[in-house]
């Protein structure tokens, strides 16, 4: 409801301040579009945009039947090679891994990670530090691929992990579009994430904890 009042709220802030716009410019050729500033439009847009993303959340973690969950037929692949190489983002350095490990497959990732982060709605950054030779300053912890995500409602950073193997399969459910209404869990007989998971999933890594309380997505 509070939701549905401030959408209101918006639409007649917009209304009223183009009605006081055109009021206060009495040359008929001007366009009245012209008259709201490009940020106050981008304020309202943003605005709107994360009420459809939270309330799609909402709506998920409600009802998860209301998202379509499909797979496609998986076609056998030729045998990768046993070594992949890992080329740091940040200085360039390569290293070589097992193709079929969890760094492996980071490895193969960093191009199209790189390229995709811009359509997750929260900002975020990647750290790919870890797996680098020079960058990981020869830690013997196990690596991790770091995430720093803005939350879509308050803008505080939080971060986050994808620790493994089936973490890095799931990542491509953030790059949907909101409000969700298809999912693809990828090759039949495997699946991507539990219906009942996804608005959790998203929730974790779209808005920080005290707005996921805020909203019911805990
Ligand atoms: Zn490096
Ligand atoms: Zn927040």
């Amino acid at each position: 409801m509070k939701k549905k009042a401030l959408l209101l709220a918006l639409a007649l802030a917009g209304s009223t301040s183009a009605h006081a716009q055109t009021t206060n410019q009495p040359e008929p050729a001007r366009e009245v579009t012209n008259d709201t500033t490009p940020t106050e439009k981008n304020a309202v847009a943003a605005e709107i945009n994360k009420l459809t993303i939270i309330e799609s959340l909402q709506a998920i973690k409600k009802d998860p039947t209301t998202v379509k969950f499909h797979s496609a037929m998986c076609y056998d692949m030729a045998m990768p090679p046993a070594y992949t190489t890992f080329s740091c983002p940040t200085c360039g350095t390569e290293t070589q891994y097992h193709t079929q490990s969890y760094q492996g497959e980071v490895a193969n990732r960093v191009a199209y990670l790189s390229r995709s982060l811009g359509q997750i709605k929260a900002k975020t950054a990647v750290d790919f530090s870890d797996f680098c030779s020079k960058c990981s300053n020869d830690s013997d912890d196990q690596p991790e691929l770091k995430f720093n995500a803005s939350c879509i409602d308050c803008g505080q950073s939080f971060n986050w992990t994808a620790n493994t193997i089936k973490e890095l399969e799931q990542l491509p459910l953030l790059f949907t579009g909101f409000p969700v209404t298809e999912v693809d869990q990828g090759h039949i007989g495997e699946q991507k994430i539990a219906p009942e998971k996804l608005s959790e999933y998203l929730s974790n890594r779209l808005l920080c904890q005290a707005c996921r309380e805020k909203h019911g997505l805990k």
